[in-house]
């Protein structure tokens, strides 16, 4: 039996592997892909990049690595984001204690021996003192549920599965993309200009920002490699551990003029400042949130050549920033080219996908290839779909039937010696995800040295704890922008049954605060958990 058993090779799996080891732990990653690098190996669809500032989401663990790695582009791409893990790893020398192509089907917990075994789709069994899910909280694609899916006779794929063994032929062809969360977003400016022509289908728009991405000269280079303790201490500050943070003035203490000033600036400037560096009012006031809505709603109708398409590309159902904000290179310009078409899936829904296209209420539309952006079972979704069973055979999917309940995002009561690192209701994805992921990560590793040191072989959140946390992860929504909004934040997914209601994902007390509790439970002897 191994000491560790981790679930994917991801940015989190890469770094749990590397701790474990350097303890010298038996621990094996197990990943569905041929390759590392979960979400930065799946997601190869054109446009695919960072929104986080690279330097920002590189590892912090290893000065040595934030040296030797350059950067080429302030938010880099998937190919550059995959080279740099793919480097990490190599330079850890970790590689040879990962299992590729292992789709995990199914978990169960073994009450005798205290511990995990685990199945593969092929038929291997591995076993294991502690199972670590490194599964990210977005790689359960969903396609949509449109009769006929499977006729079209063209080629069509999620976005998440954009094959990676060949190019896929863009010039000349009639694509449809439906979808436009960050995926859709990011993958329609980039084959905008390279297709035949494309079609959008929109069911609801969001509030999309510039990006301003550039490249990474000489200087800037000398220079962030100057900052590496400014930029680590900033991420270790702020409320999501992203180098903006939120304006420390009143929103009602300010000129018009100086409002206007600040959200201007924030417009012009790149990354998320344009939704984390605004007044704290205009996500917690909607009259706020509506005028800073509108100053955006200006600059995509100042953006959008025909006024009925920048209407409609414009949120009605939800104020900026309630739902996640898709950082964009020139997104709204595509709509101005002769070849790009906008259809609303709202008023003229999807009927079905036919053997040449698909076919709305209104009209019947023929394409060589249709992409599917339309997002994941976000969260539980990885978790979901394998077969996981803990102390006495209960489901953990029929435990979080109705959304999740955890003990500090970590752990579920019934199912002991199982860690979800960064997973549902930890502080993951309400903040960036590698700082976030290295906390969970340190956090369980010292938990785990410590249940060796004494030697104690099973450790599981206690009932009422998982109950306490859970009801302060909902307590947090209460009141909030964010709870009304639809979307994988808050975990709808027309796609997934009975996902059409709130459910309490995401730890919303801000990074630096999570940090502090899990110091704090461990500082009191892992209060919450039953060791043995
Ligand atoms: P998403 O935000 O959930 O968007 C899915 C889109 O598909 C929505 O527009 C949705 O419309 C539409 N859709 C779903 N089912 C449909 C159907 N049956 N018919 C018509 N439309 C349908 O998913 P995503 O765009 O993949 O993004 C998920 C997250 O991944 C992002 O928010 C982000 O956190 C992450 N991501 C990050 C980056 C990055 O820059 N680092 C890039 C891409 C993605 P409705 O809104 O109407 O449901």
């Amino acid at each position: 039996m191994r000491d560790a058993i981790i679930i994917g090779a991801g940015v989190t799996g890469i770094y749990l592997l590397h701790r474990l080891k350097d303890l010298g732990l038996d621990a094996t990653v197990l990943e569905a892909g041929d390759d590392l690098g979960g979400t930065w190996y799946w997601n190869r669809y054109p446009g695919a990049r960072f929104d986080s500032e690279s330097y920002s989401y590189g590892y912090s663990f290893s000065r040595e690595i934030f040296d030797e790695w350059n950067w080429s582009e302030h938010f880099a791409g998937q190919p550059e984001t995959l080279r740099y893990l793919n480097f990490v790893t190599d330079k850890l020398g970790i590689r040879d204690h990962m299992q590729f192509g292992c789709q995990v089907t199914a978990a169960t917990f073994d009450d005798d021996n205290n511990c995990w075994r685990v199945e593969m789709a092929d038929g291997r069994i591995e076993t294991g003192r502690y199972l670590l899910g490194a599964l990210g909280i977005l790689s359960a694609p969903t396609l949509p549920r449109i009769d006929g899916i499977d006729t079209f006779e063209g080629e069509a794929f999620h976005t998440y599965y954009w094959p990676k063994d060949r190019d896929v032929e863009l010039a000349g062809k009639r694509v449809a993309v439906i979808g436009t969360g960050a995926t859709g977003v990011q993958a329609i400016s980039e084959i905008a200009p390279k297709v035949g022509s494309l079609t959008v289908f929109q069911r609801r728009p969001n509030w999309c920002a510039p990006l301003h991405n550039a490249r990474i000269d000489e200087a800037a280079q000398a220079q962030y490699k100057a900052s590496h303790d400014e930029i680590f201490e900033k991420l270790s500050q702020t409320r999501g551990s992203f180098l903006h943070d939120v304006d420390p003035r009143s929103y009602h203490d300010v000129s018009e003029e100086e409002r206007l000033a600040l959200w201007e600036k924030l417009y012009g400037s790149p990354g998320f400042g344009v939704w984390l560096s605004n007044f704290a009012e205009v996500f917690l006031e909607p009259e706020v949130n509506a005028v800073y809505s509108e100053f955006i709603a200006d600059k995509i109708r100042s953006r959008v050549n025909d006024p009925e398409t920048a209407e409609r590309l414009i949120p009605k159902d939800h104020g900026f920033g309630n739902q996640r904000v898709p950082l964009e290179t020139r997104y709204y310009e595509a709509y101005n080219l002769d070849t790009v078409h906008l259809i609303d899936a709202m008023a003229t829904p999807i009927e079905r996908i036919t053997k040449t296209g698909i076919k709305t209420s209104e009209e019947d539309f023929e394409f060589d290839l249709i992409i599917y952006a339309t997002g994941f079972d976000s969260f539980t979704g990885s978790y979901d779909r394998i077969d996981i069973r803990g102390s006495g055979g209960q489901k953990l999917r029929d435990k979080w039937h109705d959304g999740p309940v955890t003990y500090l995002g970590l752990q579920a009561a019934g199912f002991p010696n199982l860690f979800m690192l960064a997973g549902p209701q930890s502080a993951s994805a309400s903040s960036n995800f590698p700082p976030s992921i290295e906390a969970c990560v340190n956090w369980t590793v010292e938990m785990i040295t410590h249940l060796k040191a004494n030697n104690l072989e099973r450790v599981e959140a206690s009932p009422g704890a998982e109950e306490a946390w859970t009801d302060a992860i909902k307590a947090g929504y209460k009141g909030t922008m964010l709870a009304r909004a639809k979307s994988w934040f808050t975990g709808y997914n027309s796609n997934v049954d009975g996902h059409d209601k709130l459910r309490h994902m995401m730890y919303l007390g801000g990074a630096p605060t999570y940090r502090a509790t899990l110091a704090d439970v461990a500082a009191k002897g892992y209060e919450g958990f039953e060791l043995k």
